[in-house]
């Protein structure tokens, strides 16, 4: 029975938990001991909140008992990424500067989470600050992939991605700055979301690259992430850049995208992201691109090739961009308002305490990506380096919006590679980087993108990314849906972890 609930889907779990036929205590007991079993080697979580989590299931089953309204997720266990800040639970951004710090409130995306019932399992490792594709740049070591132990889970949402791939939650929060929801979902072989910017809440969320960050679902299906998109979407005014917009129906467009077909919908093939242009992508990930492409095609999808002639410079902009906010938003990691303090010992001038503390605080990427926005952002470079990024962001969006008069989606990997070895790629900082090259130029116009499950190389996952126009996720997920119903599910064969 347990392993049985931790097979199933949070859709399933919640009309379930709805129908009495399944308590939410059991549900969230199940999820625990499937903790308990394989986060040793996993390490997906920083933190799991035993008590909280029970507590949380209690209190559906007495509203459920009392016949009060129960919300589509009620009951249904959650992973949440630690970059997302939880009222009294620890919460570190994967980073020492964090640790031992408890925020005094919730995120809105935690608090609306909490609201609708679903229960909150603990806090999800990740790249230090949310900076890497891997999760080798925590603090607290990496997570390994639950299709191979010797390999990333992606990044930075690594733990959140590993947590639904392994069976330890049906739901997981990410947050997607230049691919950190997308790329997990790929190398896990999940289903992730990162929505057009502005539609989910960043009240709470610790801050990267504030143009860009964004929190998305993770599910092991389409709809699951569509469930969990509808709670934590829709404006809120705590944000200044959230929109005055509801939440997409992406629920209807996920059930819709099962049934249907894609006749009628036109799909563009991204010359510069896999298409035409595709050198430094694995043979495997192209052989799997291809024969999704063939099955969009099959559904009835009128399939084209766009190029994007700007995409090419995607990466070297967001490097740019992302570097340059992410050094404003570290200054108030100063040793005095969160957190770690080091050196005050009285003697120490307030200058060495901050420097100190930074000095022990900060991780080796998140120093590099310091001292790269500070370069780029001082008076003499500002306008070769960073004013010249915002034009390339500025001529990304012009392609997109060139190729949206053409086609209704656009498509392409989602990671030029599989999973690759923890240590392999940690001492090639571009090598790390390569990984966002399909991921980045949907992050620079805030535009939405998912990523579904296309295959498997090697037998590791390889995901396919659908981009949509800015606030026109369901579309994303309509063809995800269809697409899935499509192909052969490619989580079953996970192999088994445990004896
Ligand atoms: N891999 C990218 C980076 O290191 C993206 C990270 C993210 O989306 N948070 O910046």
């Amino acid at each position: 029975m347990t392993g049985e609930l931790t097979r199933s889907g949070a859709a399933d779990l919640a009309a379930r938990i709805a129908s009495g036929e399944v308590s939410a205590v059991e549900v969230t007991q199940a999820h625990l001991d499937r903790i308990a079993a394989v986060d040793g080697s996993i390490h997906a979580f920083l933190h799991v909140d035993t008590e909280g989590a029970l507590g949380a299931a209690k209190a559906v089953d007495a509203l459920r008992a009392s016949g009060g309204p129960l919300s589509p997720l009620a009951g249904v266990p959650l992973a949440m990424k630690d970059v997302v800040v939880t009222q009294g639970l620890p919460t570190t951004a994967g980073s020492k500067i964090l640790e031992r710090w408890q925020p005094p409130y919730d995120a809105t995306i935690a608090r609306r989470v909490k609201d609708a019932g679903i229960v909150m399992l603990g806090k999800t490792n990740m790249d230090e600050f949310a900076m890497g594709s891997s999760t080798e740049n925590s603090a607290y070591g990496p997570t390994h992939n639950p299709w191979d132990l010797s390999r990333i889970p992606g990044g930075s949402s690594g733990g959140s991605s590993a947590a639904v791939a392994a069976f330890e939650a049906p739901l997981a929060i990410g947050t997607d700055t230049g691919g950190s929801i997308r790329q997990p979902a790929a190398v896990t072989g999940i289903v992730g979301h990162k929505p057009t910017y502005g539609t989910v809440s960043r009240y709470g969320l610790i801050a990267f690259s504030s143009s860009l960050d964004q929190a998305g679902p993770f599910g092991r299906t389409v709809l699951d992430a569509a469930l969990l998109h509808e709670v934590i979407g829709g404006h809120d005014p705590a944000d200044s850049t959230s929109l005055p917009q509801p939440v997409a129906p992406v629920v209807a467009a996920a059930r819709e995208g099962a049934r249907g077909d894609l006749k009628s919908v036109r799909v563009g093939v991204v010359r510069e992201l896999g298409g035409q242009d595709s050198t430094g992508y694995q043979a495997g990930v192209l052989a799997s691109f291809e024969s999704a492409v063939g099955s969009l095609r099959d559904l009835g999808a009128e399939v084209v090739e766009v190029s994007c002639p700007h995409f090419g410079y995607a990466l070297a902009a967001y490097y740019l961009i992302a570097p340059s906010e992410a050094s404003s938003n570290l200054a108030r990691f100063d040793g005095v308002r969160y957190g770690l303090r080091v050196g005050d010992d009285g003697v120490n001038s307030l200058e060495e305490v901050m420097s100190l503390t930074r000095e022990a605080g900060f991780g080796p990427e998140v120093k590099r990506r310091i001292m790269i926005g500070t370069y780029a952002l001082s008076s003499g470079y500002y306008e070769a380096y960073y004013g010249q990024a915002q034009k390339v962001r500025t001529l990304i969006s012009r392609d997109f919006a060139a190729a949206f008069e053409r086609v209704d989606v656009l498509v392409s990997p989602t990671s030029p590679f599989v999973a690759f070895g923890i240590g392999e790629r940690i001492d090639d900082p571009m090598a790390m980087y390569v990984n966002d090259l399909c991921t980045l130029p949907a992050s620079l116009a805030g535009t939405p993108a998912i990523s579904v499950p296309s295959g498997l190389s090697e037998g590791l996952p390889v995901g396919l990314q659908i981009m949509a126009p800015a606030l026109a996720d369901e579309r994303c997920y309509r063809v995800a849906a269809a697409f899935e119903a499509a192909v052969e599910p490619v989580l079953s064969s996970i192999p088994e972890l445990v004896a």
